[in-house]
């Protein structure tokens, strides 16, 4: 077993884990799942002990961070076991913070269990703020419940960050509305271009609305001041002057932020891709059952990173997609 911290051939140090825990979903967000999909037979899945062993010896090998993804994570049955388990990474100082994206739908529930285990903060995926186009993107959805989860983290005293997928001609016209609401509600907000992920119609060229654009519209109206912060992803931070809120923009396809990357992620049968715009994966579930000692394991996650490509080849040109990956984005974790 060997300690020593993952760094990649780009000498980027790997400090940040992505691990999705379910492909499963209570909604079917158009950009992101067909109607009808076909879900992973379960005896394909880490178990929860798995999930925590694995996880564990990435925060043994220096992750500080680690997000807990899906599918729709809050519907994997005995969740609150796992975060427990991953909490006491929290309480040793090895892992400076454990977090969470979610739909929302299952918050009302879950929210105080989370803040009483030390998770501080969490991402809710909230592209509307109208309940007819909500239920239109996410199919099964309902925004009340959603808005209901979100207030509950708040009184549960988790800070709350809302991700939109910015959509053409979907929620174009909701730009200064979602801003202001998040201004009242005291949330960040962070806007992501959709990405080419999964063989899902309408096309993604269709619902590209590139961010400069929408960057170019809050500029009509107000003050933007660049942001030094940096998460060592795709997402760049501007503070509004007028409301003194910030704001995100998660641009992988527009802006190639690579070259900083302290990321990789964990599907739930324990696949661990490299990178979010590449095919090239590493199975880690054939090592772990292999031996109950973590050996094989750690030579097979030290192989993988190993060969992290420099970047992803995600583009859109006017005309034709790019770069394009098969799986869905539910597959790999947002
Ligand atoms: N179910 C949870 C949720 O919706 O937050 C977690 C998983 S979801 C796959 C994570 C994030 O990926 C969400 O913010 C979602 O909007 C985003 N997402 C899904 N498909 C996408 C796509 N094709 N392009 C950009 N973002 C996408
Ligand atoms: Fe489910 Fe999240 Fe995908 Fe929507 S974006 S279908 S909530 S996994």
């Amino acid at each position: 077993m060997s300690d020593a911290a993952l760094i990649d051939p780009f000498s980027r140090p790997i400090s940040y884990l992505r691990v999705s825990v379910t492909d499963r979903c209570d909604f079917r967000c158009t950009y992101c799942m067909a109607e009808q999909m076909t879900f992973l037979p379960k005896a394909d899945l880490l178990t929860l002990e798995e999930l925590d062993r694995l996880c564990s010896a990435f925060v043994r090998m220096g992750v500080q961070k680690l997000r807990v993804t899906g599918g729709e994570p809050l519907v994997r049955k005995g969740i609150v076991t796992f975060f427990e388990a991953m909490s006491r990474h929290l309480s040793s100082g090895a892992l400076k913070e454990l977090t969470l994206t979610t739909n929302g739908s299952q918050l009302a529930r879950f929210a105080p269990e989370l803040a009483a285990l030390g998770i501080r903060r969490v991402n809710v995926s909230l592209d509307t703020l109208d309940p007819a186009r909500f239920a239109a993107i996410t199919r099964w959805g309902r925004l009340p419940q959603v808005l209901d989860g979100i207030a509950a983290a708040q009184a549960a005293g988790l800070r709350v960050k809302i991700n939109a997928v910015a959509l053409k001609g979907f929620n174009e016209d909701e730009l200064f509305p979602l801003t202001d609401w998040c201004a009242r509600e005291g949330h960040d907000l962070t806007w992501i271009e959709v990405m080419p992920m999964g063989d899902i119609e309408p096309s993604r060229l269709e619902q590209y609305w590139n961010l400069r654009d929408l960057r170019r519209s809050y500029e009509g109206r107000f003050t933007l001041t660049d942001l030094a912060e940096r998460s060592g992803g795709p997402a760049r931070y501007v503070r509004i002057e007028e409301t003194g809120q910030k704001v995100g923009f998660i641009t992988p396809l527009t802006h190639n932020f690579c070259e900083s990357c302290n990321r990789v992620r964990l599907t739930c049968t324990g696949e661990l891709y490299l990178c979010l715009g590449q095919e090239d994966r590493a199975d880690l579930r054939a090592p772990l059952r292999a031996s109950p000692d973590d050996g094989l394991l750690d030579a097979a996650i030290r192989a993988a990173i190993a060969r992290k490509p420099k970047g992803h080849d995600f583009d859109y040109s006017r005309t034709a997609i790019t770069g394009q990956v098969t799986r869905h984005m539910s597959h790999t974790g947002g």
